[in-house]
């Protein structure tokens, strides 16, 4: 079965780079090829099991990160301030909802960014589009902007350093849940980080309470932390290909789960045709024009065994549309008897331009996304199984609003996000919170 690796390469694959040289892209894949796998297939497996618990309804996703990481981002600092921002979500939810919480990076590989146009034009000049530090860089000259089949390998070793750091940190004593007061030093004393702190305050008590019961604790010294990106560019992904040596079944090992974004998830097109022979869990994203009948071909395709927490649908209609067009969906599906697990992605619908140029969201039209999310799935009865969204851990202002109330002007303070804005820290854990009480209804 393992022929029909190949059987995307003559179909239709949007938004691939047009390589200057096959030799040299080539020499990249081989390379690829050769190197060791960055995840392991039997972690795909276990994410697919706590998926599937996702997706009926007894566990919550957390998946987060950058829109585009970087290569010169992929420091310690930032890499441990972002773990530490979704460690300290994660603790939010899950003492909110009562139930576990998967952790899912953007990270360790979200290098490729989709465009809509393949140039960019500035004061009169023309240079290929950005399209992540997988196929060029972001300086707006043409030797920045020349694709360079160098950076899928660079692109393979950023990811495995980085790979290696969340490793160490949520494993090396750093996620125990009695640090969960550490997580929230070095972030200024906002409402949400005292909030935090009054959390964990509840959260030590009851840890000190279970250790003087006798209770083992092993269980919280460690944490699950599973790493996810759009897989986007086919000359990166496939030679990551490997035929998992237990159940001889290919698995995608750039990273635990893969996505496939909005403007590539064609049925017909190279991607869903790649992604739907691979074992890893598979996401997709769903726009608002997505019909009952583009879910259910997915589903199909990509899911035909109908197998628990195989496929998750990321919905994102945008603030405006999510009460009208995601209970059809949640019905139609529910009706055709399938159980995909169905996230939230409230950052993708909701992008404006600022007239002075920045491209942001605001805050408040995020969250009211995710409260129409919650809304949808309460009225048809189907469960919100999870969040996916884009932050960071550092203190930027990309997105408008929350309670720093960030506005027009300030955003060009500490604007760093080469591609899409993303939530801060505080914005993050503020987030986090409403998610909760939204959990408890
Ligand atoms: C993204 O997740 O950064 C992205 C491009 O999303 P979408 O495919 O939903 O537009
Ligand atoms: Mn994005």
């Amino acid at each position: 079965m393992n022929e029909g690796l190949e059987a995307y390469r003559v179909l239709e694959a949007k938004q691939q780079p047009q390589w200057p040289d096959a030799s040299a892209v080539q020499l990249a894949s081989d390379e690829l090829a050769s190197q060791p796998p960055l995840v392991f297939a039997g972690e795909a497996d276990q994410l697919r099991t706590r998926l599937a618990a996702a997706a009926r309804g007894e566990a919550f996703l957390l998946q987060g990160g950058d829109c585009a990481e970087t290569f010169e981002a992929a420091t310690a600092d930032k890499i441990r301030d972002r773990v530490k921002t979704l460690l300290q979500m994660a603790v939010v939810l899950t003492y909110g909802a009562s139930m576990p919480v998967i952790k899912v990076g953007r990270m360790a590989g979200q290098f490729a960014k989709p465009r809509s146009s393949d140039t960019e034009t500035r004061d009169g000049v023309t240079l290929p589009a950005y399209r992540g530090d997988l196929v060029n860089g972001y300086d707006f000259t043409p030797e920045a902007r020349a694709v360079d089949p160098n950076r899928l390998t660079r692109g393979y070793h950023v990811s495995a350093s980085t790979l290696n750091l969340i490793r160490a940190f949520t494993q090396g004593g750093f996620a125990d849940l009695r640090q969960v007061h550490e997580w929230n030093k070095g972030f200024v004393g906002t409402p949400a980080n005292q909030r935090y702190e009054s959390l964990a305050a509840e959260i030590d008590r009851a840890l000190k309470f279970m250790e003087a019961c006798g209770v083992d604790h092993t269980a919280l010294t460690q944490t699950e932390f599973y790493v996810s990106h759009e897989a986007l560019l086919l000359d990166y992904e496939r030679p990551l290909v490997r035929i998992d040596s237990r159940t001889g079944l290919p698995y995608g090992t750039s990273g635990h789960m893969l996505w496939i974004g909005e403007r590539t998830r064609d049925l017909n097109g190279a991607h869903v045709d790649l992604l739907s022979r691979l074992r890893n869990p598979i996401g997709v994203k769903l726009g608002p024009t997505a019909s009952v009948d583009d879910a259910l071909r997915l589903i199909d395709k990509l899911d035909p065994e109908r197998e628990p927490g195989r496929l998750t649908f990321i919905t994102r209609m945008g603030a405006g549309k999510i009460r009208d067009v995601l209970p059809g969906l949640l019905e139609g599906v529910r009706d055709a008897g399938a159980q995909p697990l169905w996230i939230t992605d409230p950052m993708h619908g909701n992008g404006i331009t600022t007239e002075t140029g920045y491209k942001t969201r605001r805050f408040d039209d995020v969250m009211d996304e995710l409260r129409g999310f919650f809304e949808a799935h309460r009225e048809v009865g189907t469960f919100p199984g999870g969040i996916h969204v884009e932050l960071t851990g550092d203190d930027v202002t990309e997105c408008l609003g929350g309670s720093e109330n960030i506005d027009e002007e300030t955003l060009a303070t500490r604007y760093e996000s080469l591609c899409d804005p993303r939530l801060n820290h505080r914005q993050s854990l503020e987030l986090a919170f409403q998610v909760a009480e939204e959990l408890k209804k």
